[in-house]
């Protein structure tokens, strides 16, 4: 996950699990960590931690830092084991430690199998919400799980594909926006596994296609190629991590059709795919395919994968 994706908060309210009930809530301090690191049994009166909040056998603590346990290399949350530089404990995730060869980009000394265990032992014991709460993702997870479900996550952020609309949640949140908040007419609905036609104006960009029942948002994309035809594809709006569907789009001309099958692609935004001719999964509709008011014709049936072989 890119460092942008850490929302900017400054502060992340989060809740260390601890093995013991403690008696006081406070503002954790990771110096606090490496001491319980080393020594479990007591804590050191010393510390005057600041009380917060009273929960059962953790308490909710505040770390200043967001960035504290990304990787300081390539700004990924970091996952066990987390590597450190002899000598100065400059720490790098296991996929930075080879790609630096292992040479501390901070100190130049030598990164080798050195494991930073009190940095693990954080990751592993400090939960955190998943940055797509806002969305609607309640998990709490400790910070070692939080990279890999935040690439997996199905609340993750997608846009509501008219332009003039700032609408911003999960998939599924987004369909019933569309539904509730823009005029029917503002998308073509359709049934899957239903063969529907649809006219295009050849120099419009861009058709919305929603499944009746369940809601699910395609993007039927046009592009004119100077000299050749129309280029058209269909995506859906969905995180980019999920499986597309299957699609057939047919359209005929007086003596010859056309006729693509392929997956819709998965695209979190329309922006997304408004950059350009797509590359592959396309239909190339020749010009004298356009009929005489200027319009694309074409039937489209959209299904849902049966196998999960085949992925986008
Ligand atoms: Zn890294
Ligand atoms: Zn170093
Ligand atoms: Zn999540
Ligand atoms: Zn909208």
């Amino acid at each position: 996950m890119a460092r942008s994706s850490s929302n900017g908060d400054s502060d992340d309210t989060i809740r260390s699990r601890s093995k013991r009930a403690r008696e006081d809530e406070r503002y954790f301090n990771f110096d606090d960590l490496i001491g319980a690191e080393e020594e479990e049994e007591e804590e050191d009166p010393n510390n005057e931690p600041q009380v917060h909040e009273q929960q059962e056998g953790s308490h909710v603590v505040v770390i200043t830092d967001p960035e504290l346990f990304d990787c300081p290399i390539c700004y990924e949350p970091l996952t066990i084991p987390v590597y450190q530089c002899e000598q100065n404990g400059h720490i790098a995730c296991s996929s930075c430690r080879t790609k630096i060869n292992n040479k501390c980009p901070s100190c130049s000394r030598f990164i080798g199998f050195n494991r930073c265990r009190a940095i693990e032992k954080a990751l592993e014991s400090i939960t955190t919400s998943c940055q797509n709460l806002q969305y609607g993702c309640k998990k709490s997870l400790t910070f070692d799980k939080k990279g890999p479900h935040q690439k997996a996550c199905v609340y993750s952020p997608c846009s509501c594909p008219l332009l003039y609309c700032n609408f911003v949640s999960s998939a599924k949140q987004v369909y019933r926006h569309f539904t509730s908040s823009h005029e029917i007419s503002a998308a073509t609905l359709f049934k899957f596994n239903n063969s529907f036609p649809i006219l295009l104006n050849a120099g419009s960009n861009f058709r919305v296609l929603q499944e009746k029942n369940d809601g699910t948002l395609f993007i039927l994309k046009n592009h004119y190629v100077e000299g050749l035809g129309n280029v058209v594809t269909i995506s859906c709006i969905q995180p980019v991590f999920m499986s597309g569907f299957f699609y057939e789009l047919a359209t005929k001309a007086k003596k010859d059709s056309l006729r693509l099958q392929s997956f819709t692609r998965s695209t979190p935004s329309r922006q997304v795919i408004d950059d350009g001719p797509p590359k592959t999964g396309l239909l190339l509709i020749p010009c004298d395919f356009i009929t005489s008011d200027g319009q694309l014709k074409m039937d489209i049936c959209i299904w849902p994968k049966l196998s999960s072989i085949l992925r986008n």
